[in-house]
């Protein structure tokens, strides 16, 4: 069997190990409440908290579309054309075209020309969300966290760019085994790695005063049969108003993570509850579900590049001559940027699924769908969620359940329904 038949066989298997992985992980049984309900849910909240969040998200559309669209745009030019091989070359040129240059400055020069020309749109969107109330901060402060955003993904990139481009040149016919395992070993690393090292960068942590509200969250985890190790307080108001708290870590390291601002806006109760669905993606493990689809489908990835790599008219379009080299690399980019906007929708779908599950652990853990509901419209009213977003922007991108399907499970639950 030559490489490329083997790679075939490869992609069948990984494709096949996704659909069992997801088959079997997500809850797929969890289809939102009536829409009725929810209707009946939007009705409750108040006139005013639900034009402002549909006026907000309205106002950010624009931005964040034109942005997607145009970044979009930037890739596929220099992608589908010689421009991003062109590129390549040029970074490499004062290292006399030595291939490391080429790899690693290469690759940063086409990754940084996108978010460079997107960078504008990025700013639209920071005046919108000040002008609104929910960012709290300075231009200064707007500026470094974009640097370090940057810094953060160029240092990433060029791991992951001098570790691909070894690969592909010890192993001119079979990078796409070693590519495979080295991008889902990434996707794992990077999934335990991103908490610990990537989080102080952008906020300070400090341990919650030892009081009621730390002793009911610490007994709640227990109760929970979910051990968290501390409670720890994120320096979130220096950047926004919008709320919320999240577990990060495994095992011994694990401790429930909560915003300065849901302190200072949620009574306790509340801040509970949001903890309580925190702890139930920590029960169910959904940390590992979503390491393993997507370290799997990292690994299908790479398999599927090689694969088009044997179409010549595509090679012939980007100007160049295998998919294995650094030249290509603006090629790779374009593909993968088409196949996550083709993905984006399962994506959401899969994300909204578990966190009704975590909704509904919530529930079960506090036996409080009052306080649930309760919280679920402060999110909303404090963060100015649109509470019941547009149909197609909801399919294509939510990562949460709208904020009436939330109140809607709630008093599902309160029913006895569950
Ligand atoms: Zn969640």
């Amino acid at each position: 069997m030559t490489p490329r038949l083997w790679a075939a066989v490869a992609l069948g298997g990984l494709a096949v190990a996704l659909l069992v992985a997801a088959a079997l992980l997500v809850p797929w049984h969890r289809p939102p409440a009536p829409r009725a309900d929810q209707l009946d849910a939007l009705r409750d909240l108040p006139q005013e908290q639900v034009r402002r969040g549909r006026e907000f998200h309205s106002a950010l559309r624009p931005g964040s579309y034109v942005g997607l669209v145009l970044g979009l745009a930037v890739t596929l030019a220099l992608g589908l054309t010689p421009l991003g091989s062109r590129l390549v070359e040029a970074a490499g040129r004062p290292f006399g075209d030595h291939w490391i240059a080429r790899a690693v400055l290469g690759g940063l020069a086409v990754v940084l020309v996108a978010q460079i020309v997107t960078l504008p749109l990025a700013a639209w969107r920071h005046t919108i969300v000040a002008r609104y109330g929910l960012s709290t901060q300075t231009w200064g402060g707007w500026t470094v966290d974009v640097l370090k955003s940057y810094a953060v993904s160029a240092v990433i990139a060029a791991v992951a760019l001098l570790g691909f481009y070894t690969v592909t040149r010890l192993a001119p016919r079979w990078w796409w085994a070693f590519g495979a395992a080295g991008a889902a070993a990434l996707v794992v690393l990077l999934s335990f790695v991103l908490p610990v090292l990537v989080e102080p960068v952008f906020n300070k942590f400090t341990p919650m005063e030892p009081g009621s509200l730390r002793t009911e969250l610490m007994s709640l985890a227990q109760r929970d049969g979910v051990p968290v190790k501390d409670v720890l307080v994120a320096d979130a108001s220096r950047r926004t108003r919008a709320v919320n708290a999240y577990v990060s870590g495994l095992g011994p390291t694990r401790r429930i993570v909560v915003y300065d601002t849901l302190l200072r806006e949620a009574p306790p109760a509340e801040v509970a509850s949001v903890v309580a669905h925190e702890l139930g993606h920590a029960k169910d493990r959904d940390v590992f579900t979503g390491t393993l689809i997507g370290a799997l489908g990292a690994a299908a990835a790479v398999v599927a590049l090689y694969l088009l790599g044997g179409w010549a008219w595509l090679l012939r379009t980007a100007g160049v001559d295998s998919m294995g080299e650094p030249r290509a690399l603006a090629l790779m980019l374009a593909v993968v940027a088409v196949a996550g906007i083709v993905a984006a929708p399962v994506q959401s779908l899969v994300s909204r699924r578990v966190e009704a599950r975590a909704d509904a652990h919530a529930l079960e853990l506090t036996r409080d769908p009052a306080t649930f509901e309760a919280m679920q419209r402060r999110l909303s009213t404090v963060n100015l969620g649109d509470p019941d977003p547009p149909r197609w922007e909801y399919l294509y991108s939510a990562s949460h359940p709208s904020t009436v399907e939330r109140m809607a499970a709630a008093r599902a639950y309160a029913r006895g329904e569950r």
